[in-house]
């Protein structure tokens, strides 16, 4: 994909300008959109456009604020690449852009330990492995069926419980039996095999069946 977009730019003699980030939509006196102010170490610039603006600048996961705004409850990290700090977000606003579905968003859990600081090496986990296995929350009940998709198992973490002002889902706790210990050890978050205190992050193995 990168290969034929780096032919189609070439053909073009498209100049590609990295550490450039848009910073405002110019337009002209009839509310057009001209162009773009970009700013770079070399300061502000304006790019003009020939016909159109395209946008294509990613999500808002990285600005807290946007987070806090727009999402359902409380995030405890973020994976996607550092620049998205939903600066279309902004720009879209000033030029009349209707939002939608931003509370949205394909999630995974990760380790509490980790996001506690306490060392661990894995974090992430796709699909909890094991299948003599449960999730359960604080309260001890089975509130998801382990087995779903990650982008639909994880919006059970956000369900709020308005008479005890709380998120009773948020930490979701593994518990399992001898069985799956052994047969999927070393699949975060299990442990490897014969060390309880080793966690393991590489891909799960049943993955690749
Ligand atoms: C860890 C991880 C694993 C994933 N795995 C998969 C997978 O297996 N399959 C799948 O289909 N999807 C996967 N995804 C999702 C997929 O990567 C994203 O949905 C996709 O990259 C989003 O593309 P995008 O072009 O919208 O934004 P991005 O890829 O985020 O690109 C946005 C670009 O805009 C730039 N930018 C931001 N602000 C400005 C600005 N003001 N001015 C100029 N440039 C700016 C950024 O630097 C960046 O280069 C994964 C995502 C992550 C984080």
């Amino acid at each position: 994909m990168i290969r034929q977009l780096r032919l189609k730019l070439d053909a073009g003699r498209i100049e590609v300008l990295t550490k450039h980030a848009a910073s405002r939509v110019e337009r002209n006196a009839r509310g057009e959109v001209i162009g773009l102010t970009v700013k770079s170490a070399d300061g502000e610039s304006l790019i003009q456009a020939k016909k159109a603006v395209v946008f294509a600048s990613g999500g808002f996961t990285h600005d807290p604020d946007m987070v806090l705004n727009f999402q359902p409850g409380p995030n405890w990290a973020a994976v996607p690449y550092r620049p998205t700090r939903g600066d279309f977000v902004r720009l879209g606003i000033e030029t009349g852009a209707m939002l939608g579905n931003m509370v949205g968003a394909w999630r995974r859990r990760v380790g509490a330990r980790k996001r506690l600081g306490i060392p661990e090496r894995g974090a992430r986990c796709v699909a909890a492995p094991g299948d003599s296995m449960i999730l359960v929350n604080k309260y001890g009940q089975r509130v998801v069926n382990e087995k779903r998709n990650y982008n639909e198992r994880t919006r059970v973490h956000f369900e709020y419980d308005p008479v005890e002002s709380e998120f009773p889902n948020m930490l979701l706790f593994m518990i399992y039996d001898q069985r799956t210990a052994e047969l999927f050890a070393g699949n975060f978050p299990l442990p490897e095999p014969g060390d309880p205190t080793k966690l393991c992050d590489r891909r799960p193995r049943y993955f690749n069946r």
